[in-house]
Protein backbone atom coordinates (compact mmCIF):
# COMPACT_ATOMS: atom_id res chain seq x y z
CA UNK A 1 0.00 0.00 0.00
CA UNK A 2 1.24 3.77 -0.85
CA UNK A 3 1.41 7.10 0.86
CA UNK A 4 -0.32 10.28 -0.63
CA UNK A 5 3.63 11.33 -0.49
CA UNK A 6 4.58 8.63 -2.84
CA UNK A 7 1.15 9.90 -5.35
CA UNK A 8 2.48 13.43 -5.05
CA UNK A 9 6.15 12.94 -5.93
CA UNK A 10 4.92 10.33 -8.72
CA UNK A 11 2.28 12.66 -10.17
CA UNK A 12 5.24 15.71 -10.18
CA UNK A 13 7.64 13.12 -12.15
CA UNK A 14 4.95 12.69 -15.54
CA UNK A 15 3.45 14.61 -17.70
CA UNK A 16 0.40 12.85 -19.11
CA UNK A 17 -2.31 11.20 -17.40
CA UNK A 18 -5.27 9.09 -18.24
CA UNK A 19 -8.24 8.92 -15.90
CA UNK A 20 -10.80 6.07 -15.54
CA UNK A 21 -13.36 4.50 -13.30
CA UNK A 22 -15.78 1.64 -13.41
CA UNK A 23 -18.80 0.71 -15.84
CA UNK A 24 -22.06 2.55 -15.12
CA UNK A 25 -20.66 5.23 -13.25
CA UNK A 26 -22.09 6.86 -9.84
CA UNK A 27 -21.93 10.89 -8.74
CA UNK A 28 -18.81 9.72 -6.63
CA UNK A 29 -17.29 8.33 -9.64
CA UNK A 30 -17.75 11.05 -11.73
CA UNK A 31 -17.05 13.72 -8.92
CA UNK A 32 -13.90 11.72 -8.40
CA UNK A 33 -12.56 12.16 -12.15
CA UNK A 34 -13.02 15.60 -12.33
CA UNK A 35 -11.61 16.81 -8.92
CA UNK A 36 -8.41 15.27 -9.91
CA UNK A 37 -8.81 16.21 -13.58
CA UNK A 38 -8.77 19.64 -12.15
CA UNK A 39 -5.84 19.30 -9.94
CA UNK A 40 -3.79 17.82 -12.61
CA UNK A 41 -4.92 20.18 -15.56
CA UNK A 42 -3.82 22.94 -13.10
CA UNK A 43 -0.74 21.26 -12.90
CA UNK A 44 -0.18 21.92 -16.31
CA UNK A 45 -0.10 18.29 -17.28
CA UNK A 46 -1.87 16.64 -20.34
CA UNK A 47 -5.09 14.83 -18.98
CA UNK A 48 -7.87 12.59 -20.64
CA UNK A 49 -10.49 11.07 -18.95
CA UNK A 50 -11.83 7.98 -20.54
CA UNK A 51 -14.98 6.47 -19.58
CA UNK A 52 -16.74 3.00 -20.58
CA UNK A 53 -20.41 4.74 -20.30
CA UNK A 54 -21.42 8.07 -20.58
CA UNK A 55 -22.34 10.59 -18.25
CA UNK A 56 -25.75 9.88 -16.81
CA UNK A 57 -27.47 13.08 -17.64
CA UNK A 58 -28.41 13.74 -13.75
CA UNK A 59 -24.40 14.40 -13.16
CA UNK A 60 -24.22 16.50 -16.25
CA UNK A 61 -24.31 19.41 -14.35
CA UNK A 62 -20.85 18.59 -12.87
CA UNK A 63 -18.24 21.00 -14.11
CA UNK A 64 -16.08 19.66 -17.09
CA UNK A 65 -18.33 16.48 -17.35
CA UNK A 66 -18.27 17.42 -21.35
CA UNK A 67 -14.17 16.42 -21.04
CA UNK A 68 -15.07 12.59 -20.06
CA UNK A 69 -14.26 10.82 -23.16
CA UNK A 70 -15.65 7.20 -24.44
CA UNK A 71 -13.67 4.45 -24.47
CA UNK A 72 -13.30 4.32 -28.40
CA UNK A 73 -11.45 7.88 -27.87
CA UNK A 74 -8.90 6.03 -25.74
CA UNK A 75 -7.46 4.22 -29.01
CA UNK A 76 -4.18 5.40 -29.52
CA UNK A 77 -3.58 7.01 -26.06
CA UNK A 78 -0.50 5.90 -23.93
CA UNK A 79 -0.22 8.06 -20.80
CA UNK A 80 2.49 7.99 -18.33
CA UNK A 81 0.42 7.17 -15.68
CA UNK A 82 -2.79 5.84 -15.68
CA UNK A 83 -5.54 6.46 -12.84
CA UNK A 84 -7.95 3.99 -11.68
CA UNK A 85 -10.67 5.68 -9.66
CA UNK A 86 -13.09 3.84 -7.49
CA UNK A 87 -12.91 0.27 -9.41
CA UNK A 88 -12.58 -2.74 -6.87
CA UNK A 89 -10.99 -4.10 -9.89
CA UNK A 90 -9.27 -3.54 -13.30
CA UNK A 91 -12.12 -5.77 -15.16
CA UNK A 92 -14.81 -3.06 -13.88
CA UNK A 93 -13.36 -0.26 -16.36
CA UNK A 94 -14.75 -2.27 -19.21
CA UNK A 95 -12.97 -4.54 -21.45
CA UNK A 96 -12.00 -2.43 -24.27
CA UNK A 97 -10.36 0.36 -22.05
CA UNK A 98 -8.95 -2.74 -19.99
CA UNK A 99 -7.42 -3.78 -22.99
CA UNK A 100 -5.93 -0.50 -24.57
CA UNK A 101 -5.27 2.27 -22.06
CA UNK A 102 -1.59 0.90 -21.16
CA UNK A 103 0.16 3.19 -19.34
CA UNK A 104 4.07 3.50 -19.87
CA UNK A 105 5.01 4.02 -16.62
CA UNK A 106 2.21 3.26 -14.04
CA UNK A 107 -1.08 2.43 -12.65
CA UNK A 108 -2.52 4.02 -9.98
CA UNK A 109 -5.79 2.52 -8.31
CA UNK A 110 -7.53 5.09 -5.84
CA UNK A 111 -10.31 2.97 -4.12
CA UNK A 112 -12.65 2.58 -0.74
CA UNK A 113 -14.62 -0.29 -1.64
CA UNK A 114 -13.69 -3.46 1.00
CA UNK A 115 -13.20 -5.74 -2.00
CA UNK A 116 -11.09 -3.51 -3.93
CA UNK A 117 -7.63 -5.06 -5.35
CA UNK A 118 -4.37 -4.22 -5.15
CA UNK A 119 -4.13 -3.95 -9.14
CA UNK A 120 -2.24 -0.93 -9.37
CA UNK A 121 1.59 -0.15 -9.03
CA UNK A 122 0.58 2.55 -6.31
CA UNK A 123 -2.59 1.72 -4.79
CA UNK A 124 -4.26 3.76 -2.20
CA UNK A 125 -7.18 1.54 -0.72
CA UNK A 126 -9.20 3.00 2.40
CA UNK A 127 -12.31 0.98 3.18
CA UNK A 128 -12.63 3.50 6.12
CA UNK A 129 -13.22 6.31 3.81
CA UNK A 130 -16.81 7.28 2.57
CA UNK A 131 -16.27 7.69 -1.25
CA UNK A 132 -13.18 7.79 -3.11
CA UNK A 133 -13.99 11.40 -3.19
CA UNK A 134 -13.14 11.87 0.18
CA UNK A 135 -10.03 9.98 -0.56
CA UNK A 136 -9.00 12.43 -2.77
CA UNK A 137 -9.95 15.61 -0.38
CA UNK A 138 -7.87 14.13 2.06
CA UNK A 139 -5.12 13.47 -0.99
CA UNK A 140 -5.07 17.40 -1.60
CA UNK A 141 -5.06 18.60 1.88
CA UNK A 142 -2.05 16.56 2.46
CA UNK A 143 -0.19 18.63 -0.48
CA UNK A 144 -2.15 21.74 0.88
CA UNK A 145 -3.61 22.01 -2.30
CA UNK A 146 -5.85 24.53 -2.88
CA UNK A 147 -9.49 23.60 -3.42
CA UNK A 148 -11.29 25.39 -5.97
CA UNK A 149 -15.27 25.95 -5.92
CA UNK A 150 -15.31 23.66 -8.89
CA UNK A 151 -13.41 21.07 -7.51
CA UNK A 152 -15.70 21.41 -4.19
CA UNK A 153 -18.55 20.92 -5.85
CA UNK A 154 -17.76 17.57 -7.54
CA UNK A 155 -16.06 16.06 -4.36
CA UNK A 156 -19.02 16.93 -2.37
CA UNK A 157 -21.17 15.50 -5.09
CA UNK A 158 -18.97 12.11 -4.44
CA UNK A 159 -19.63 12.48 -0.78
CA UNK A 160 -23.39 13.02 -1.06
CA UNK A 161 -23.84 10.07 -3.31
CA UNK A 162 -22.03 7.00 -2.25
CA UNK A 163 -23.28 8.14 2.08
CA UNK A 164 -26.61 8.27 0.49
CA UNK A 165 -26.93 12.10 1.69
CA UNK A 166 -25.01 11.21 4.72
CA UNK A 167 -27.34 8.87 6.30
CA UNK A 168 -25.26 5.23 5.13
CA UNK A 169 -23.15 3.64 8.21
CA UNK A 170 -20.61 4.85 6.26
CA UNK A 171 -21.22 8.74 7.08
CA UNK A 172 -18.46 9.52 10.10
CA UNK A 173 -17.91 12.79 11.81
CA UNK A 174 -14.76 13.10 9.59
CA UNK A 175 -17.07 12.93 6.57
CA UNK A 176 -19.36 15.16 7.66
CA UNK A 177 -16.44 18.00 8.80
CA UNK A 178 -15.42 17.66 5.02
CA UNK A 179 -18.61 17.91 3.60
CA UNK A 180 -18.85 20.83 5.55
CA UNK A 181 -15.56 22.13 4.53
CA UNK A 182 -16.14 21.52 0.58
CA UNK A 183 -19.72 23.87 1.01
CA UNK A 184 -17.41 26.52 2.57
CA UNK A 185 -15.07 26.20 -0.21
CA UNK A 186 -17.59 25.82 -2.74
CA UNK A 187 -19.73 27.80 -4.61
CA UNK A 188 -22.93 25.82 -3.99
CA UNK A 189 -26.03 25.35 -2.44
CA UNK A 190 -26.47 21.42 -1.13
CA UNK A 191 -29.85 21.48 -1.67
CA UNK A 192 -29.17 22.39 -5.33
CA UNK A 193 -26.75 19.17 -5.14
CA UNK A 194 -29.50 17.25 -4.29
CA UNK A 195 -32.41 18.70 -6.42
CA UNK A 196 -29.84 18.06 -9.65
CA UNK A 197 -29.22 14.40 -8.47
CA UNK A 198 -32.40 12.94 -7.41
CA UNK A 199 -35.39 15.68 -8.27
CA UNK A 200 -35.02 15.65 -11.94
CA UNK A 201 -36.60 12.44 -12.65
CA UNK A 202 -37.91 11.49 -15.84
CA UNK A 203 -41.57 10.30 -15.34
CA UNK A 204 -40.94 6.91 -16.84
CA UNK A 205 -38.75 6.06 -13.93
CA UNK A 206 -41.81 6.76 -11.75
CA UNK A 207 -43.41 4.24 -14.04
CA UNK A 208 -40.79 1.79 -13.67
CA UNK A 209 -40.36 1.90 -10.19
CA UNK A 210 -44.20 1.15 -9.85
CA UNK A 211 -43.86 -1.52 -12.00
CA UNK A 212 -40.76 -3.28 -10.03
CA UNK A 213 -42.60 -2.97 -7.08
CA UNK A 214 -45.50 -5.31 -8.31
CA UNK A 215 -42.98 -7.83 -8.66
CA UNK A 216 -41.89 -7.88 -4.66
CA UNK A 217 -41.40 -11.04 -2.64
CA UNK A 218 -40.52 -11.71 0.71
CA UNK A 219 -38.79 -14.54 2.31
CA UNK A 220 -40.93 -16.46 4.68
CA UNK A 221 -39.66 -14.97 7.51
CA UNK A 222 -39.40 -11.44 5.99
CA UNK A 223 -35.82 -11.63 6.00
CA UNK A 224 -35.08 -11.57 2.70
CA UNK A 225 -36.38 -9.00 -0.41
CA UNK A 226 -36.64 -8.94 -3.76
CA UNK A 227 -37.22 -7.13 -6.63
CA UNK A 228 -37.17 -7.92 -10.47
CA UNK A 229 -36.88 -5.44 -13.66
CA UNK A 230 -37.38 -7.00 -16.92
CA UNK A 231 -35.36 -5.73 -20.26
CA UNK A 232 -39.50 -5.64 -21.47
CA UNK A 233 -40.22 -3.00 -18.38
CA UNK A 234 -37.77 -0.72 -19.16
CA UNK A 235 -38.77 -0.87 -22.76
CA UNK A 236 -42.47 0.00 -21.73
CA UNK A 237 -40.96 2.81 -19.38
CA UNK A 238 -38.75 4.33 -22.07
CA UNK A 239 -36.05 4.19 -19.57
CA UNK A 240 -32.56 2.58 -19.10
CA UNK A 241 -30.41 0.44 -16.41
CA UNK A 242 -29.47 4.03 -14.78
CA UNK A 243 -33.21 4.75 -13.49
CA UNK A 244 -33.42 1.48 -11.70
CA UNK A 245 -30.61 2.96 -9.42
CA UNK A 246 -32.42 3.50 -5.92
CA UNK A 247 -34.78 0.60 -6.31
CA UNK A 248 -33.20 -1.66 -3.98
CA UNK A 249 -32.87 1.03 -0.90
CA UNK A 250 -36.61 1.48 -1.24
CA UNK A 251 -36.87 -2.52 -0.30
CA UNK A 252 -34.25 -2.75 2.21
CA UNK A 253 -36.91 0.00 4.20
CA UNK A 254 -39.25 -2.74 5.17
CA UNK A 255 -39.09 -3.63 8.54
CA UNK A 256 -37.55 -7.06 9.32
CA UNK A 257 -35.59 -7.02 5.58
CA UNK A 258 -32.10 -8.02 6.52
CA UNK A 259 -30.81 -8.46 2.92
CA UNK A 260 -32.33 -6.63 -0.22
CA UNK A 261 -31.95 -7.81 -3.86
CA UNK A 262 -32.65 -6.45 -7.38
CA UNK A 263 -32.29 -7.95 -10.35
CA UNK A 264 -32.29 -6.45 -13.57
CA UNK A 265 -32.11 -8.31 -16.72
CA UNK A 266 -29.40 -6.87 -19.10
CA UNK A 267 -29.72 -7.02 -22.77
CA UNK A 268 -27.54 -10.15 -23.85
CA UNK A 269 -30.17 -12.20 -21.11
CA UNK A 270 -28.63 -11.77 -18.47
CA UNK A 271 -28.20 -10.18 -14.85
CA UNK A 272 -26.77 -7.24 -12.89
CA UNK A 273 -27.38 -7.53 -9.05
CA UNK A 274 -27.57 -4.88 -6.79
CA UNK A 275 -27.55 -6.14 -2.95
CA UNK A 276 -28.26 -4.07 0.26
CA UNK A 277 -28.02 -5.11 4.02
CA UNK A 278 -29.48 -3.92 7.42
CA UNK A 279 -25.98 -4.33 9.14
CA UNK A 280 -26.04 -8.04 9.88
CA UNK A 281 -25.15 -9.99 6.37
CA UNK A 282 -22.03 -9.34 4.83
CA UNK A 283 -23.51 -9.00 1.26
CA UNK A 284 -19.76 -8.11 -0.21
CA UNK A 285 -18.86 -11.54 0.69
CA UNK A 286 -22.45 -12.40 -0.92
CA UNK A 287 -21.93 -10.36 -3.96
CA UNK A 288 -18.30 -11.94 -4.00
CA UNK A 289 -19.18 -15.38 -4.39
CA UNK A 290 -20.21 -14.58 -7.72
CA UNK A 291 -17.26 -12.60 -8.64
CA UNK A 292 -18.71 -9.09 -7.76
CA UNK A 293 -18.01 -6.98 -5.03
CA UNK A 294 -18.40 -3.98 -3.22
CA UNK A 295 -19.13 -2.75 0.44
CA UNK A 296 -20.29 -5.20 3.42
CA UNK A 297 -23.62 -3.09 3.31
CA UNK A 298 -23.99 -2.35 -0.29
CA UNK A 299 -22.56 -4.63 -3.15
CA UNK A 300 -23.02 -5.98 -6.65
CA UNK A 301 -22.70 -8.64 -9.18
CA UNK A 302 -23.38 -9.75 -12.71
CA UNK A 303 -24.37 -13.19 -13.17
CA UNK A 304 -24.65 -15.08 -16.26
CA UNK A 305 -28.00 -16.33 -16.26
CA UNK A 306 -31.24 -15.08 -16.67
CA UNK A 307 -32.73 -13.10 -13.44
CA UNK A 308 -35.09 -15.46 -12.29
CA UNK A 309 -32.50 -18.55 -11.64
CA UNK A 310 -29.98 -15.47 -10.41
CA UNK A 311 -32.32 -14.77 -8.05
CA UNK A 312 -32.61 -18.37 -7.03
CA UNK A 313 -29.03 -18.87 -6.51
CA UNK A 314 -28.52 -15.79 -4.32
CA UNK A 315 -31.27 -16.93 -2.33
CA UNK A 316 -29.75 -19.89 -1.25
CA UNK A 317 -26.47 -18.24 -0.38
CA UNK A 318 -28.48 -15.46 1.54
CA UNK A 319 -31.33 -17.46 3.51
CA UNK A 320 -27.12 -19.36 4.37
CA UNK A 321 -26.39 -16.11 5.29
CA UNK A 322 -29.05 -15.32 7.35
CA UNK A 323 -29.32 -18.51 9.12
CA UNK A 324 -25.47 -18.08 10.26
CA UNK A 325 -26.40 -15.00 11.90
CA UNK A 326 -29.28 -16.30 13.99
P1 LIG B 1 -25.07 -0.76 -6.98
O1 LIG B 1 -25.96 -1.79 -6.42
O2 LIG B 1 -25.45 0.60 -6.51
O3 LIG B 1 -24.86 -0.87 -8.45
O4 LIG B 1 -23.62 -1.03 -6.36
C1 LIG B 1 -23.41 -1.06 -4.96
C2 LIG B 1 -21.94 -1.25 -4.68
O5 LIG B 1 -21.48 -2.50 -5.18
C3 LIG B 1 -21.04 -0.21 -5.34
O6 LIG B 1 -20.07 0.15 -4.39
C4 LIG B 1 -20.41 -0.91 -6.52
O7 LIG B 1 -19.14 -0.46 -6.76
C5 LIG B 1 -20.42 -2.37 -6.10
N1 LIG B 1 -20.72 -3.22 -7.26
C6 LIG B 1 -21.86 -3.24 -7.98
N2 LIG B 1 -21.79 -4.13 -8.98
C7 LIG B 1 -20.57 -4.71 -8.89
C8 LIG B 1 -19.87 -5.71 -9.65
O8 LIG B 1 -20.38 -6.27 -10.62
N3 LIG B 1 -18.60 -6.01 -9.24
C9 LIG B 1 -18.01 -5.40 -8.16
N4 LIG B 1 -16.77 -5.77 -7.82
N5 LIG B 1 -18.64 -4.47 -7.44
C10 LIG B 1 -19.88 -4.11 -7.78
MN1 LIG C 1 -17.45 4.99 -4.40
Amino acid sequence: MNNFHDLHSLFKQHQTFAISTHVNPDGDAIGSELALYTYLYKLGKTVKIYNTDPVPKKYQFLPNWEKIENAQAAKDCSPEVLIILDASSLDRIGNYLKKCLIPINAVVNIDHHITAEAFGDYNIIVPTASSTAEIIFKFFKSGQILIDPNTALCLYAGLMFDTGCFRFSNTTPETLRIAADLIELGDFAPDEVYTEVYEQLRLGKIHLLGQTLRTLNLSGDGSIAWILVTQSMLKDTETTLDDVEGFVNQIQAIAGVEVAICACELPDGNTKISLRSEGKVDVAALAAEFKGGGHERASGCRINHPPTSAIKMLLESANQRIKNIR
